[in-house]
């Protein structure tokens, strides 16, 4: 048997890199092996993968050379920055520079980027279709992702693009919540549109795919989406699956920019882009396609009904 190639993957103990791991230890048919990136290899996930058969490797994006050692020797490298840990785009912006300097460095053969689109090539920041946040950007944590496409055009990458995972009704604080008379409702700025999202899982398990497409993908921006679904869709699954009425609450915008919470106004922009340039954005998260790379991947109800316990976790919670 031919050897098997190293995947070094950055947020290993993440939701995006998770998944990716988790895909690569359950199918050492595809021929790869894994190297988990993580600040601290003595976490709890950490250690889980370590056991599972992962070698794991401490690095930190913020360090161009313990990034360089962790890409050393790696055939792949899966590339994701968490935007929300900080809110930063200038940060996100050096994090996405260090890791394509880090793969140059090491001779990576093959690196996926997990980018997004940058909005303002669809809506110039003197538009006044949506305001123009933090002085330079549309959507901020969506801009950063598309501006630092750049770095990576001297290292063999696949551009790929994430959809919304549904995961966050449970972990992102966005699940069903009662409304002033009571009735659960979740709420987006999206009218009657579909939106493509993806169970966390399945991003992973589509990044397996491509690095077993290799040269295939190289060069080129992928998509993944595992259903285009509209918020009354997803309400009419919420209230199959908890056995009590949720609704969709479709909301302007605007309204949603003025919740609050911390980036609202960044996830108010966000949900606009896809509602405004819907033709487009779905355009480019293809479920078929995804289907290629992931043949396991979930609908939403799928994925409702093997995470319902988690739902109904964040409504005890809440009550
Ligand atoms: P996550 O589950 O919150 O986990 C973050 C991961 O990043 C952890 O594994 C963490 O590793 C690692 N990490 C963070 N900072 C690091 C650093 N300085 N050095 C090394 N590792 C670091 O993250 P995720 O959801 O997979 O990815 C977050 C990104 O996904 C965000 O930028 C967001 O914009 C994007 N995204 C989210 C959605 C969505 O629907 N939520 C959709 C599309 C794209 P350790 O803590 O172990 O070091």
């Amino acid at each position: 048997m031919s050897e098997m190639k190293l995947i070094a993957v950055i947020g290993a103990t993440g939701a995006q890199g998770g998944g990716l791991a988790r895909a690569i230890l359950a199918h050492p048919e595809a021929g790869f092996k894994l190297r988990a990136i993580t600040r601290n290899p003595d976490s709890e996930k950490a250690r889980a993968l370590a056991n599972a058969g992962a070698e794991v490797v401490a690095a930190d994006l913020d360090d161009l050379a313990s990034l360089e050692r962790a890409f050393a020797g790696a055939h792949g490298a899966f590339c994701v920055t968490n935007y929300w840990e900080h809110f930063s785009v200038d940060k996100e912006l050096q994090q996405a520079q260090n890791l394509a300097n880090a793969a140059k460095a090491a001779g990576v053969e093959h690196v996926i980027w997990s980018t997004l689109e940058d909005t303002r090539k669809w809506v110039p920041l003197e538009s006044d279709q949506m305001p123009t946040l933090m002085e330079k950007y549309k959507v901020p944590h969506f801009d950063s992702k598309g501006q630092a496409n750049a770095y990576f055009a001297e290292v063999p990458t696949t551009f790929f693009l994430t959809s919304f995972y549904w995961d966050n009704f449970i972990h992102f604080g966005l699940g069903p919540q009662p409304g002033p008379d009571g009735v659960l409702g979740i709420t987006f700025p999206l009218g009657d549109t579909k939106m493509p999202c993806i169970a966390a899982e399945d991003i992973g398990k589509c990044a397996l795919g491509i690095f077993k497409g290799g040269s295939e993908y190289i060069g080129k921006t992928v998509g993944v989406s595992g259903e285009h679904i509209s918020g009354a869709e997803m309400a009419a699954e919420f209230t199959k699956a908890l056995g009590q009425e949720v609704r969709y609450n479709a909301v302007e915008p605007s309204v949603y920019r003025s919740f609050g919470f911390p980036g609202a106004d960044d996830l108010g922009n966000m949900f606009q882009f896809k509602r405004d340039f819907n033709d487009y954005y779905r355009g480019a998260r293809s479920v078929d396609f995804s289907r290629t790379l992931n043949p396991d991947l979930q609908s939403f109800s799928q994925w409702l009904a093997g995470n319902l316990e988690g739902v109904k976790g964040t409504l005890t919670a809440k009550s």
